[in-house]
C-alpha cells in the first residue's frame, strides 16, 4: 500500500490535479498507531515507498520517526492526525486539488448539492459540507477539514460521515481503506464538476 501511495500521486499528476510538490496522503494500517505520510515539499512523481515518513500517534499528538532528518512530514499534518487518530482500521487520506472542483466552487456550486443529482456519485460517495478559504497547512484548516467530515468538532471519535469535502480555493480531502479507494471518491467528483462546467450552467 505504500507503492500505492506514490502511484496516486502520479496519476493525480497525470491529471494535472496537482502540481509537482503539491498534494499529500497519509495510511494508517488496522490497529496501528503508525501513520504513513508524504514527505513535505517532495517531488510526488518520484515518490517511491522508501521517501514515506512515519509518524507515531501519541496522546499528545504525534512523533516523527524517520532516519532521514532531511525531510519533514506534508504539511498538511495536523490535518491527517485528526483524521486518522482515533480511525482502528486501515485508513486512507488524500488532499489534492482536482481542478474541476475547485473551479466548481469557486463558480459558487455546492458540491453537496451537486453530487445528489448525479447517481454515478451519489450511489458511491458520500460527499460533506466544503470548507470555507482557509490558510494551507493551518489549523483552522485541519479543524475545519474534521469537523465537515464528522458535523462536530471534538476530536475524540473517528466516526467520519462522509468519503470527500471540498475545501475553497484549494481542493479536496477524501478518505477510503486505501490510496486507491480515497482517489476514486476524487475522480468521481471532479467527473461530475467538469460536467457541469461545461454544461455552461450557473449555481
Ligand atoms: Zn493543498
Amino acid at each position: 500500500m505504500l507503492t500505492a501511495m506514490g502511484d496516486v500521486m502520479r496519476r493525480a499528476y497525470e491529471k494535472g490535479w496537482i502540481t509537482t510538490r503539491d498534494g499529500n496522503i497519509s495510511l494508517c494500517r488496522k490497529n496501528s498507531k503508525v501513520m504513513y505520510i508524504t514527505p513535505s515539499g517532495w517531488r510526488k512523481t518520484i515518490l517511491h515507498p522508501e521517501h514515506i515518513m512515519k509518524v507515531k500517534i501519541t496522546p499528545a499528538g504525534c512523533i516523527t520517526n524517520s532516519k532521514n532528518t532531511d525531510s519533514k512530514p506534508s504539511g498538511e499534518l495536523d490535518m491527517h492526525l485528526l483524521l486518522q487518530r482515533y480511525h482502528k482500521g486501515c485508513r486512507a487520506v488524500v488532499h489534492l486539488h482536482p481542478t474541476n472542483i475547485i473551479a466548481a466552487m469557486y463558480a459558487g456550486w455546492d458540491l453537496q448539492e451537486l453530487a445528489a443529482e448525479f447517481p454515478e456519485v451519489s450511489r458511491y460517495t458520500r460527499v460533506g459540507p466544503s470548507v470555507p478559504v482557509l490558510p494551507v497547512t493551518s489549523s483552522e484548516l485541519a479543524q475545519a477539514t474534521f469537523k465537515a467530515f464528522t458535523n462536530i468538532a471534538d476530536t475524540g471519535t473517528n466516526l467520519l460521515k462522509f468519503d470527500i469535502i471540498g475545501q475553497a480555493n484549494h481542493g479536496v480531502c477524501a478518505t477510503g481503506h486505501n490510496p486507491w479507494d480515497a482517489y476514486e471518491h476524487i475522480e468521481r467528483l471532479e467527473h461530475i464538476c467538469e460536467v457541469v462546467l461545461k454544461s455552461g450552467k450557473k449555481p
